[in-house]
């Protein structure tokens, strides 16, 4: 995808700035040889120059006309020949600080004209971002000019027809609208971007094109024209002032960009270093003056642009995705830096290249920065949402698994509650109900009896001389007839609602709620019968017991009787039976001291 949008850009560009250049029908007048002569400490006057010898003059390399920085002050001459046209001459370098122009007929200066920077921007003969000036006469003249400047000692001169001027610089004014259009529109975007997003990086980008653009104005000569024509002090600093605050963005959009702070801390402290060295030549910019700064700037860039490129070209290998288009972008603006530096020297002249290069680099290279944040922006927030996503599955999963786990611990609570409850309940020899539960249960069923109107009938069973079979077997056997006795039980009183208990040692309860007398008779009896002739198989060998029981019924019972009475009662009963002989059922009659006191 990025990939496509950037083939796409470039060709967009291209097509748009070749189509500008290559509108460029009119051409310049033929130039006349020029030459040139260095004036070291700038004393000399025009009447000191007017027709000198050859030999005191240079010949220019028009192709070549720049000497770099200079303290120096140059007198560049030519003469023009005559034309039955009015002509104009252009200096196409608008940052030269100062240039005397004479035209000069017989010896005689018949105009002349100042230009330069120094110079308010309304004071130009004609208003142009480069210096034009009218030729005071279409006869022959002679032009001398007297140039002393703090930038670069570049004198690109060539004359013109002003029709032709004029179509020229409305090409090159259309160029340089579209690139600063261009400039306002990425600032603009950013900033929106900034006003959704609130991430401070869309804010740091805009302040970097804006000053990249107040930079590329500085050096064309429009800044001055439009931007700050009143303001000489800024036109002679704009390069040092916008070219440190433009370094100081591009590091730290560089370093948000391909992370280095995570990634690469060296190269991140590297960063920081020319934050804070930037930081400082802007102040300088602002204190000292320009011929001093420019060449610190110069190291600056130079070193600075070496340590973006070497930044991006290290994370690209580590593997980052976004440092190999970041370093494709700075790559470009710096070789389009780089070529205009070249033709700066001299080795080649071509207009649309010292005049569009830049921009065309710059231009691609802050629309693949901008493309790249917004990449940047849409990553971060996609790993932030996966990350949330991560923790609240996590969240999700180790809730379930607690969840479980009390689930679990609340079963395992349950069960032993239950088996407490059994065990609590249960009589340990027998596994019968023990004495507790009849003291709970009674009472119920006595009420329910009461509410529906049926009867109740309570057996108190004991074996007969028990002691015995303890004393001749051991107490072992005992239990052991204890728990068969209990398992007949369990088998013989199984109606629905009967419920058999172990009283104490060798007394047992039957509680049968909703019986009749003579059934419940007949039924002990015939459990009786059973235990009689069984069997009880120990480890001593073969058990004989009988029983002796004793029965109440409730309808029986006098009145509204409590529980227990009738369990007296069925115990009064039991201790008939074994008076009368053993072996044998009494069931209670009313008595007369049983009193209704429930
Ligand atoms: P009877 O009831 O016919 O008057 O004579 P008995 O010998 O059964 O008399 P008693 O009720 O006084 O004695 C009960 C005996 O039952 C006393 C004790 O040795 C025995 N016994 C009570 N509980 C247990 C028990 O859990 N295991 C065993 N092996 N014996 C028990
Ligand atoms: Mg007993
Ligand atoms: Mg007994």
């Amino acid at each position: 995808m990025a990939k496509s949008i950037v083939y796409w850009l470039a060709l967009a560009l291209l097509v748009t700035f070749s189509s500008v250049a290559s509108a460029r029908a009119e051409t310049a007048e033929d130039m006349p040889p020029v030459y040139y002569h260095v004036d070291k400490n700038g004393r000399q006057s025009i009447e000191q120059v007017i027709d000198k010898e050859l030999n005191f003059w240079d010949v220019l390399n028009q192709r070549a006309a720049s000497f770099g920085y200079t303290s120096d002050t140059y007198w560049f001459h030519f003469n023009l020949p005559a034309a039955d046209y009015d002509r104009v001459m252009r200096i196409a370098y608008p940052l030269l600080d100062n240039v005397d122009i004479y035209f000069v007929q017989n010896n005689q200066v018949i105009q002349r004209t100042i230009v330069g920077d120094e110079q308010e921007f309304s004071q130009r003969p004609i208003s142009s971002r480069n210096f034009v000036v009218p030729i005071a006469t279409r006869d022959s003249v002679a032009v001398y000019m007297k140039v002393a400047t703090s930038s670069s000692m570049r004198v690109p001169i060539s004359i013109w027809q002003p029709t032709k001027l004029l179509s020229d610089e409305q090409l090159v004014t259309t160029a340089t609208a579209l690139y600063f259009g261009l400039i306002i529109c990425m600032i603009v975007y950013n900033l929106f971007s900034f006003s959704l997003t609130r991430d401070p990086y869309f804010a740091y980008y805009s302040a970097y094109i804006l000053a990249i653009g107040l930079l590329l104005a500085g050096l064309d000569g429009s800044g001055y024209q439009y931007l700050w024509s009143n303001f000489e002090w800024l036109q002679s600093k704009a390069i040092p002032i916008f070219g440190s605050i433009a370094f100081i963005f591009a590091s730290l959009v560089a370093s948000h960009i391909l992370q280095t702070k995570e990634r690469s801390p060296k190269l991140h402290r590297g960063l920081q270093g020319v934050m804070v060295l930037a930081g400082l030549s802007f102040l300088a910019s602002i204190l000292l003056p320009y011929e001093w700064m420019i060449q610190w700037i110069l190291i600056l860039a130079i070193g600075a642009a070496a340590l973006l490129i070497c930044t991006g070209i290290s994370l690209w290998q580590q593997g980052l995705g976004y440092a190999r288009i970041y370093t494709l972008a700075l790559s470009v603006l710096l070789s389009t830096i780089v070529i205009n530096a070249l033709g700066y020297l001299g080795l080649f002249e071509s207009f649309f290249i010292q005049s569009y290069l830049i921009m065309l680099g710059s231009a691609f290279e802050i629309m693949l920065l901008s493309l790249i944040l917004a990449m940047r922006f849409n990553e971060n927030r996609k790993e932030r949402l996966a990350a949330e996503k991560r923790l609240s599955s996590r969240l999700e999963v180790k809730v379930k698994q607690r969840t479980e786990e009390l689930e679990a611990v609340m079963r395992k609570l349950k069960e032993m509650n239950k088996k407490l409850e059994v065990k609590s309940n249960e009589d340990r020899l027998t596994k019968l109900f023990n004495r507790g539960v009849l003291d709970e249960d009674l009472p119920l069923e006595v009420r329910r009896a009461r509410r529906t109107g049926y009867d109740i009938a309570i057996v108190m069973i004991d074996i007969d001389h028990f002691k015995k079979v303890n004393d001749k077997y051991g107490h072992p056997v005992g239990d052991e007839v204890l728990v068969e006795l209990a398992r007949l039980l369990k088998v013989h009183f199984r109606r629905a609602g009967d419920r058999i208990y172990r009283y104490g040692g060798e007394e047992f309860v039957i509680l049968m709620p909703g019986a009749q007398e003579l059934g419940c008779h007949d039924k002990v009896l015939a459990v009786m019968d059973v235990i009689r002739s069984h069997s009880f198989k120990t480890e001593r060998g073969a058990v004989k017991i009988t029983i002796s029981a004793g029965m109440s019924l409730l309808n029986s019972l006098p009145g509204h009787v409590a529980s227990k009475h009738l369990l007296e009662a069925a115990d009064k009963a039991l201790y008939e039976a074994k008076n009368a002989g053993r072996d044998q059922i009494r069931i209670a009659r009313p008595a007369t001291d049983v009193s209704d006191n429930s």
